[in-house]
């Protein structure tokens, strides 16, 4: 799900666990940083917008692979669809639903989930009593879909689209480490069959719109279709910013369409399931909230004019949920306006960290941002995510002084300074935490999770 640009696809990924302690009053209610913040959902309130979903969103959109730190437990819950067939849902700080099929011939896994549900799934998939996992196919690169591959590649054999190799070692991913076992073994550019537990199962590849290296997995036995992230349950769908576009998804989309089966199930990337006719339905919510964006793009509108004006006004059930209607309308403005792709920065500043440690990354940073502003995506996500990779290794000083180096370069973002906050509370430093929390609630009012915090720190006082 990372996404994209931006309302599309809230960060991502937020993942890597930390102990509750920090950052635990907010990852409480921060949980679903992508997707699954829907109260009711997973009972858990919805967060702050600003932090939790805006966070999502945006690093989605940039194109980046969000770090974040989760305070509930990893779950996994698998529940029957048909047949050989079940739908698992992983949580980690948001959800993320894929699909498995265990039968005479053992157990082909599409999507393997979070890193930090890895353990769980393998242990619940073992339980069905069909043996180990032997395939698995991953539908794109994202690490909420490909996070537990590792846990399976040393006994599977794993297939996805070309593309999805190359970019788990390169970029964004490179923070994820991915080890070998987890890269695919096999990878095609259109279409793949699959003969397994008594059907056919149609991979085809619809790249170009959530991102570069989507497919789609077809069980056309059971009738049964995982979609991947070209499904939001019906909501306006995340985009990857720096391989997707938000423009494409509609044409994308339909083209899904054509391949589902009379009386399909489809299951959703994020979201509740739906059946065909709904799918036809979003098809067109998309076709049509597209059109309305690109008109106002035509018509000289800017992207806040045309948020001001409400122009999905009659759209907006299919907002908040992962991407609110602004962000629908930002994603679609950025995929119009969007130039040649650019390369991750996080590359860059990982090797120049493991070379060099903080200051060459902070150095290369600056370096990259006077020398080669537009090859690399400049984006207040960037350091965002670098940053919450360190807390996440406990190198908080590190963290420290990457977080006030992106607070030089964005100012304004309430969340940089929550999330400075919460590195100075886990150092002890509560006075600094205190300022760093104020601060993030004065510029962003709504930010309830600094709230909290502040509360939190003048109680035990
Ligand atoms: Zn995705």
């Amino acid at each position: 799900m990372p996404a994209s640009g931006v309302g599309p696809a809230r960060v991502q990924e937020l993942q890597n666990r930390e102990p509750k302690a920090f950052l635990g009053a907010r990852r409480s209610t921060m949980a679903p940083l992508e997707r699954t913040r829907l109260p009711g959902r997973n009972g858990l309130p919805a967060p702050h917008r600003a932090t939790a979903v805006g966070i999502v969103v945006l690093i989605s959109l940039a194109g980046i692979v969000p770090v974040a730190i989760a305070a509930e437990p990893p779950a996994v819950e698998i529940t029957h669809l048909k047949g050989p067939l079940y739908k698992v849902t992983a949580r980690a700080d948001y959800e993320v639903n894929f699909v498995a099929s265990a039968g005479k011939d053992g157990v082909l896994l599409v999507d393997t989930g979070f890193k930090q549900t890895a353990g769980e799934l393998k242990e619940k998939l073992a339980a069905l009593g069909k043996g180990p996992v032997r395939y698995v196919v991953n539908t794109h690169a994202h690490v909420d879909h490909t996070g537990g591959n590792g846990a399976f590649g040393k006994d599977a054999v794993v297939i996805a689209h070309d593309v999805v190799r190359q970019a788990l070692q390169h970029g964004r991913y490179i923070i994820e480490e991915y080890p070998d076992d987890a890269l695919p073994d096999i990878t095609f550019k259109d279409n793949l069959t699959l003969y397994f537990n008594g059907e056919e199962i149609r991979l085809v590849a619809l790249p170009g719109s959530h991102s570069d290296s989507d497919i789609i997995v077809v069980f056309t036995g059971s009738r049964v279709a995982y979609l991947g992230d070209l499904a939001y349950g019906g909501k306006f769908p995340s985009v990857d910013l720096r391989c997707g576009d938000s423009t494409r998804y509609a044409e994308v989309v339909r083209k899904a369409i054509g391949y589902l089966p009379r009386g399909v199930t489809i299951v959703s990337g994020h979201g509740g399931d739906s059946r065909r006719e709904e799918f036809v339905q979003y098809q067109h919510m998309l076709q049509e909230t597209t059109a309305i964006v690109l008109k106002g793009l035509a018509a000289g509108k800017t992207l806040s004019e045309m948020q001001k004006d409400k122009v999905l006004r009659d759209w907006e059930s299919h907002g908040d949920l992962y991407v609110t209607t602004d962000e629908w309308i930002e994603g679609l403005v950025l995929g119009a306006r969007r130039g040649p792709a650019k390369a991750s920065l996080i590359e860059p500043l990982y090797h120049a960290y493991t070379d060099r440690g903080i200051e060459g990354a902070v150095d290369t940073y600056h370096e990259l941002k006077k020398k080669s502003p537009d090859t690399y995506l400049f984006h207040r996500f960037v350091l965002y995510m670098f940053g919450s990779w360190l807390v996440e290794k406990h190198r908080l000083d590190d963290a420290a002084r990457v977080f006030e180096t992106n607070i030089e370069e964005y100012p304004g973002f309430s969340s940089n300074h929550e999330m400075l906050g919460e590195i100075f509370m886990k150092m002890g430093k509560n006075d600094k935490a205190l300022e760093s929390f104020t601060r993030a609630l004065e510029l962003d009012p709504e930010n309830e999770a600094a709230a909290g915090m502040i509360r939190k720190i003048q109680e035990e006082r």
